[in-house]
């Protein structure tokens, strides 16, 4: 049965393209990672510098470096800061992680 009231998706990892800012939607938890880019020997291009590919979690791109809930439309506080508190709780990605995670969410 389709639940109305999570958006349909057409991304290869089952999520919506986009948040939809409804307040019956999943919560709206966001993080960013930094990509760190050095250029390349020749000088002609950009490159992923080592600190992003040694296998390690990437670097939070945020302040704080927690989970921002800050434009979730739900109308529950609560529930909303226990999410953000569990994502906090979950690894960034590595780089390896972050090819995938981009490549689920181009389709
Ligand atoms: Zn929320």
């Amino acid at each position: 049965m389709i639940d109305p009231h999570i958006p349909q998706s057409t991304r290869r990892d089952g999520n919506a393209h986009h948040y939809d800012y409804e307040p019956t939607s999943p919560h709206f938890i966001e993080q960013a990672v930094q990509v760190y880019l050095r250029l390349s020997e020749d000088g002609s291009r950009w490159i992923i510098d080592g600190p992003s590919v040694d296998g390690r979690p990437l670097d939070s791109a945020l302040s704080d470096h927690t989970a921002q809930r800050g434009e979730c439309a739900c109308n529950s506080p609560e529930e909303c800061e226990r999410a953000a508190s569990y994502a906090d709780q979950l690894p960034l990605p590595t780089a390896a992680e972050l090819v995938t995670l981009i490549t689920d969410a181009l389709d």
